[in-house]
């Protein structure tokens, strides 16, 4: 099978898995991944992350002009300006997850920083997490946002819609965004009780541990 047909069907593959466990639901999340060509597959215009047509996935060059395949995602922006920023990007994840979302309109959670510093994987897998403002679905000032931070961090979370991950590849990704979730509705079940959070000296611990990209 080649690299393109793999990359096809581990899209579909995962992206049904996201929409099994109630991760995006109805049509909503999308998904981009680069080939080693430079060039991307990036999921369908109104389509369900559970019930992709691998053979449909849009076909994009790198600057995002269309070469195949349905008409990409309308939050195309969002994917390019991780591409553009971060060299080391190799897919894009984007979901309305419940409990991401629900964070995301905490009055607490902090703009430079939101995930709340409850496990060590969400620090691993993240990095800090930026909150973004809330703006319209489909407005290109999402992704002018993104390049706003330089490549600076893998992950965001637009502030009443839901989070975008970059990773290395799709399955990192996936995984990253899976602990984004997690540690959103840890934060949610364990919200005004008297918890221990990883302290600042914990933390730290762990950043310089594994290397984690923290300034
Ligand atoms: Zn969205």
């Amino acid at each position: 099978m080649s690299e393109e047909n793999r990359l096809r069907d581990d899209i579909t593959r995962f992206a049904k898995s996201l929409f099994d466990r109630g991760l995006t639901p109805g049509n909503s999340g999308n998904i981009s991944a680069r080939l080693s060509d430079g060039t991307l597959l990036v999921t369908p215009t109104g389509s369900s992350m559970g019930f992709l047509d691998p053979a449909h996935i849009s076909h994009m060059a790198a600057d995002m002009t269309h070469l195949g395949g349905d008409k990409p995602t309308k939050e195309v922006p969002l994917h390019s300006a991780f591409y553009d920023t971060r060299q080391t990007t190799g897919a894009v994840v984007h979901l309305h997850s419940t409990h991401a979302v629900a964070l995301s309109m905490l009055p607490e959670t902090a703009a430079d920083n939101a995930l709340p510093p409850l496990t060590p994987y969400g620090i691993m897998r993240l990095g800090k997490v930026q909150l973004l403002p809330f703006f319209l679905p489909g407005d290109p000032a999402m992704g002018q946002a993104v390049r706003g931070l330089a490549g600076k961090r893998s992950a965001v979370l637009l502030a009443n819609h839901g989070p975008v991950v970059a990773g290395k590849d799709l399955e990192a990704a996936v995984f990253a965004m899976e602990e984004l979730e997690e540690t959103a509705k840890l934060a949610l079940l364990t919200r005004g009780m008297n918890i221990r959070s990883l302290t600042q000296i914990q933390v730290h611990a762990v950043v310089d541990r594994f290397d984690v990209d923290w300034d």
